[in-house]
């Protein structure tokens, strides 16, 4: 994919503030941090989203994720953390190529990402069936 810019990192084409790297995928903070030590972690392969990855590069990256988030409590003093992957346009995703948000929070960041509607007008039985196949 030549126009993607995370093949180009992964390539070593433009530079990244590397964390983590070996042959299948690299872990890299994001150069527009929601919050102190955002990083994001891909696949060194092009795939567009989470439905076109393979099972095991999503276990790897998974793992990593894991990991990464366990060295970062005491690195960065963090309180807590959110993973965040997103799907499409609509889902907010801009670039194309599969990757993982790891976000660190820290006691007081105040940092929310959407508003959860908790007047529901959904019939959640109907819905869990029809998600069910039933
Ligand atoms: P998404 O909205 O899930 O597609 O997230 C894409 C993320 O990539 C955004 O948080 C961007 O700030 C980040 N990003 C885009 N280009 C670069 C880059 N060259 N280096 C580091 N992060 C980048
Ligand atoms: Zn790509």
């Amino acid at each position: 994919m030549n126009d993607c810019v995370f093949c180009k990192i992964a390539a070593g084409e433009i530079p990244a503030h590397k964390v983590y790297e070996d042959d299948q995928v690299i872990a890299f903070l994001d150069i527009a941090h929601f919050t102190k030590g955002h990083t994001l972690i891909i696949p060194k392969s092009h795939y567009s989203s989470l439905l076109d990855t393979p099972d095991e590069v999503l276990a790897k990256i998974a793992v990593l994720t894991k990991d990464l988030a366990t060295n970062y409590k005491p690195i960065l003093r963090a309180d807590g953390f959110t993973v965040k992957q997103n799907n499409g346009e609509v889902a907010g995703q801009e670039v194309m190529h599969y990757h993982v948000h790891l976000i660190p929070h820290y006691e007081g960041d105040k940092f929310k990402f959407a508003v959860q509607h908790k007047e529901q007008k959904v019939d959640l039985e109907k819905l869990a069936n029809d998600l069910r196949g039933e």
